[in-house]
């Protein structure tokens, strides 16, 4: 144990925020997750699972992975209209920035779990559902389109999970939390009409016209995700959050990106999306 005070959440949220989370919240696994998939329920993962400790990073705007943007070769994918529909997402702009942003994750999510096992604590981690995780811990809402809206950040993080045997009191669901309420600018900005404006999420989306559409502009060298791009949730604009820059140098992480782009880039089917 690294000295005699108790983790409490406080003092585990205090360190997550020290190495870059924005926001650290709790869901109580015995309550809500009833739309969990049931192998991806954190009691299917981690039986003795007690927290499901949620905590988020910001994305900044380069990595909004979503900009309509032209694919660019890289220097041993000199046609990329050989690549796999992955790897053309994958080498977008937008995408190598998420590369800087999921290892900022990691790198909380690891001093966080070493954390907690110094305590004593068990920590797991499973194909768990990010998305429903940050709804449950009360950090953000489902939006109309599918993405979690956080009332400061919007859509614009990418979400960690520790699953915990240790204890700590669960937060509530965001209440007073409606930003599509008058809202419709990821339907009216998608370019496949796939969104039905009369719904909500996810009776409202059609994925496979998505997934046409996406194919079809892929195949002309362009990424859509207009949907993520246009949304206005959150009170922070896109410049007020991290640069690509800040984010590096925040983490020290230029080599270790190299590293895990050289890494993925031998995985031609990995993809990206999340
Ligand atoms: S990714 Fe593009 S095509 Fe798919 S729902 Fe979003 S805006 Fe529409
Ligand atoms: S663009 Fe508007 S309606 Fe769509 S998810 Fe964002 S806030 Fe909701």
């Amino acid at each position: 144990m690294p000295d005699k005070e108790p983790l409490t959440k406080e003092r585990l949220a205090s360190f997550l925020t020290g190495l870059g989370a924005w926001d650290v919240r709790v869901a109580d696994p015995h309550t809500g997750f009833e739309h969990a998939e049931p192998e991806r329920h954190p009691l299917y993962i981690f039986p003795n699972c007690r927290s499901v400790v949620v905590f988020i990073v910001p994305r900044p705007v380069w990595s909004n992975n979503t900009a309509i943007s032209l694919v660019i070769s890289t220097e041993d994918t000199t046609d990329p209209s050989r690549l796999s529909l992955s790897n053309r997402l994958f080498y977008t702009p937008g995408h190598r920035t998420i590369a800087i942003c999921d290892l900022l994750r990691d790198r909380v999510w690891f001093a966080g779990s070493d954390l907690l096992r110094q305590y004593g604590f068990e920590v797991r981690e499973g194909s768990i559902q990010e998305k429903l995780c940050c709804v449950e811990a009360g950090l953000s809402v489902y939006g109309r389109s599918g993405v979690t809206l956080h009332p400061e950040l919007g859509n614009r993080f990418i979400p960690g999970v520790f699953l915990s045997d240790a204890e700590f009191e669960p937060d509530s669901r965001l209440a007073d939390f409606a930003p599509c309420e008058n809202c419709r600018a990821c339907v009216l900005a998608c370019p496949a009409y796939a969104y039905d404006p009369a719904k909500m999420y996810p009776e409202n989306w059609n994925r496979s016209k998505c997934s046409v559409k996406r194919t079809e502009l892929a195949a002309k060298g362009i990424y859509c995700h207009e949907c993520f791009r246009v949304c206005p949730a959150g009170t922070l604009d896109d410049r007020d959050l991290l640069t690509t820059r800040e984010v590096v140098s925040a983490a020290n992480l230029s080599d270790q990106v190299s590293k895990k782009r050289n890494r993925d880039a031998q995985q031609p089917n990995r993809t990206r999306l999340r």
